[in-house]
């Protein structure tokens, strides 16, 4: 027996049908991972002329009336139901009540009703009571005591199915699964201590008491982890045994230039880990290494000495960034760094140089051949793009390395093509900005070595941050606008950060993420904010627009005239928030900040610390004091430890979110782990995964585990292509 089975097979046709529109279960695998969102306690079974005011309790009575009918204050129906047995009667209200309440509490009806007592004119009542109807043929005292001694599992709810009635139909699928495979292999079952599947899944739906739901989650949360990390074990193991050609540094070749060449001293975090890169460049096995550290760590510097160690071993490398503007903005900037290194086959190159190439969506058919030409000759060195990298014509001659910035946006799915396009197979250098908690790092970036840099160069002064908050003080705007003409006037830059661009009504947000379902005015837009600045608080500034929407020539032009100063202000949705490196500008104004994320806005504000000056970040929010979205921006101002930020912006998201969209398949996978509490399980899973692999890579004696892995990983690869 397989969880694999489709529901219809257990469930009567019009069940399976709803469970299908409710929630998109099709197998009794998706039905069984529907866990209960929470358990209620019910009350105890008393009797009706015992009723306590205040006591949660438990009747069986019958239906001896109900009415439906308009409430007079407000809108919305009213269901009263009056019950009763041989010791008295009750009256049941809802408010809005949902069809189904109506439909099964019929006049005659006997059922269980479970909830507070409370008193409306003198009249006992319970509102808004947990029910279950009892069938004429059942035992209603046997059912009285199930329904009020165990544990309710209150399932996410939907329109068409009470969450009891799902709970029948789990029940139903529970007694007749004779056997199960269980993918936990049974040692790893023995040595933590865990239940079986069949065991656990009935603890989980069913519990009696809190404990069995404990075990049950413990279990459950195995195979989350366990599963995962049997993924990434087998994809290091496979790295491990790929064989790559060893790019040995060379003596007196650009990476010697460079290093000479470089106006400032490495950090020690640089040059640590820029050995440990030369090293593993070094091997005969692809590196697979992901480099943290806060923006402005010096990142950037680390991945380009390894671009040129690799070329100087006569391979290419490519750097793949997440969107155009950063893909230019690196272009740029390692341009720049590199000087007459770069400039091969240019007036003023260096022995040694080798060529930088942009390859971009919006290239002309004439610039795009001249690139692709380049690559595949191997006159390219570095080859710089976003995703236009991945497409099948981006041929290189020798790809040896593949940086990837900004990883959090890419798949694994991405990596491995653009690591598909050498020959052999390249090192690969995953580099992120957001500092990522341990946990999360060892589950969504399980599959990579880590190094962090945690100093940033010295000479830099850390970024102030203050909450401006416009509904109890309005002045402090004003403030905030004075501030950016006094850094302007003494020749300092400004950003102005909004989260939707505007005009189209229909857009999401640019990159912010949403902070609630209340219904609220709409983010302030860049194309809103920019001419009230010119002609208000900025007036006689030179200010520009940059975002999404513009043309990636007018995008390049913006940057390149903020980067050379030409403009003072830079009004600006997300798009700046990663990798945008203009040391000069020294204050960033953030529009409606609490629509943006804990870890984007610490992003945003990196920003404005590129230089030795003092960056200042004001965070502008409407929001009261201490409500929980001002609360968030006060953590920001607070502190600039991005761990720290890193760890709080979890705790508020969704471990699904966390994984992020580009990770859906574990997405799916992952449901009952939470990647901050449940640190000491993921990494006993993770030995144990690692042990598993290096004794039985073929998984030989682990066939439902096989299944199992199998299964997730096809997941993952099937979202992938859907997404294409
Ligand atoms: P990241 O990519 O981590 O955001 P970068 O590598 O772009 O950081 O570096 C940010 C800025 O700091 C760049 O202008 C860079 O030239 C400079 N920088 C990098 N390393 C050092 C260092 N060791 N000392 C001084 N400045 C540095
Ligand atoms: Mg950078």
């Amino acid at each position: 027996m397989s969880l694999e089975a489709p529901v219809k097979s257990y469930l009567d046709g019009r069940l399976a049908k709803v469970v299908w529109e409710s929630f998109g279960i099709e197998t009794v695998g998706d039905m069984l991972r529907h866990y209960p969102r929470r358990y209620a306690e019910r009350g105890k079974f008393t009797d009706l002329h015992k009723l306590e005011l205040g006591e949660y309790v438990t009747v069986l009575a019958r239906v001896h009336k109900a009415t439906l009918r308009p409430m007079r204050q407000r809108r919305g129906n009213m269901f009263e139901v009056l019950v009763g047995n041989e010791n008295g009667s009750l009256k049941l209200t809802w408010f809005t009540p949902r069809g189904f309440h109506t439909k099964d509490l019929k006049v005659g009806r006997q059922a269980l009703f479970s909830g507070k007592v409370s008193e409306f004119r003198g009249e006992r009542q319970l509102t808004h009571p947990e029910y279950k109807v009892v069938d004429e043929d059942d035992d209603p005292v046997v059912a009285a005591g199930d329904f009020a001694n165990s544990l309710i599992p209150i399932y996410p709810a939907s329109e068409k199915i009470t969450s009891w009635k799902f709970a029948d139909a789990i029940g139903i699928i529970l007694d007749q699964l004779p056997h199960l495979t269980d993918p936990l292999p049974f040692d790893v079952r023995a040595r933590h201590g865990l239940t079986d599947l069949l065991g656990a899944l009935r603890g989980i739906h069913q519990p009696r008491t809190r404990a069995d739901v404990a075990r049950a989650t413990e279990r459950l949360k195995w195979d989350e982890a366990f599963i995962l990390q049997v993924v990434l074990a087998a994809r290091r193991r496979d790295t491990r045994r790929t064989s790559t050609p060893p790019r040995l540094r060379a003596r007196n070749g650009l990476t010697d230039a460079f290093e000479a060449a470089l106006p400032f001293e490495l950090t020690v975090g640089q040059a640590e880990i820029g050995a440990t890169i030369e090293d593993e460049l070094a091997q005969p096995h692809p590196m697979h290494r992901l480099l943290q550290g806060e923006v402005g760590s010096g990142k950037t510097v680390v991945a380009v000495r390894a671009m040129l160690t690799v070329i100087d071993a006569g391979g290419q490398a490519a750097l793949m960034a997440p969107t155009e503007v950063l893909a230019m903005q690196h272009a740029r900037s390692i341009r720049e760094l590199l000087g007459p290194l770069a400039m091969a086959g240019e007036l003023g190159a260096a022995d040694e140089a080798t060529r930088i190439v942009l390859l971009t969506g919006s290239l002309s058919a004439a610039a795009r051949r001249t690139a692709l030409a380049e690559i595949v000759d191997g006159s390219a060195g570095i080859v710089i793009g976003t995703h236009a990298l991945l497409e099948a014509d981006v041929v290189f001659r020798d790809l040896g390395l593949v940086v990837v910035d900004e990883q959090h946006r890419f798949g694994v799915e991405q990596r491995d093509v653009l690591r598909g396009k050498g020959d052999t197979t390249p090192h690969v250098l995953v580099m992120t900005a957001t500092p990522i908690p341990r946990t999360v790092a060892m589950t969504v970036y399980g599959d990579l070595e880590t190094s962090t840099l945690r100093e940033l160069p010295r000479g830099r002064t850390p970024i102030k941050t203050a909450v401006v908050p416009t509904s109890d003080k309005p002045a402090w705007l004003d403030a905030a606008w004075e501030r950016v003409r006094e850094q302007v006037a003494a020749g300092r830059q400004a950003f102005v950060v909004c989260p939707r661009i505007g005009e189209k009504e229909t857009e999401a947000p640019s990159g912010a993420e949403p902070v609630d379902d209340e219904e609220r005015r709409a983010p302030i837009a860049v194309l809103d904010v920019f001419p009230q600045l010119v002609d208000g608080p900025l007036k006689g500034l030179r200010v520009e627009m940059l975002h999404g929407r513009m043309p990636a020539d007018d995008k390049d032009a913006a940057m390149r005239r903020f980067s050379s100063a030409v403009v003072d202000v830079l009004v600006a949705t997300t798009v700046i928030e990663v990798g945008v490196d203009v040391p000069n500008a020294t204050v960033m104004v953030v529009m409606d900040a609490e629509r943006f994320g804990i870890s984007q806005l610490h992003q945003l504000r990196g920003r404005i610390g590129r230089g030795s000056e003092t960056g200042l970040c004001l965070l502008v929010t409407e929001l009261p004091e201490g409500s929980p979205g001002r609360e968030r921006l006060d953590a920001v101002a607070a502190t600039l430890d991005g761990f720290e930020l890193a760890r709080l912006d979890l705790a508020q998201r969704r471990e699904g979110d966390v994984l992020g969209a580009s990770q859906s398949g574990r997405r799916s996978s992952v449901r009952l782990l939470e990647l901050l509490n449940d640190e000491d399980l993921i990494l006993e899973a993770r030995d144990e995964a690692s042990a598993m692999i290096e004794r039985d890579p073929e998984f030989a004696s682990e066939p439902d585990l096989l299944a199992e892995v199998t299964r997730v990983i096809d997941a993952e690869r099937a979202r992938f292509l859907e997404k294409g």
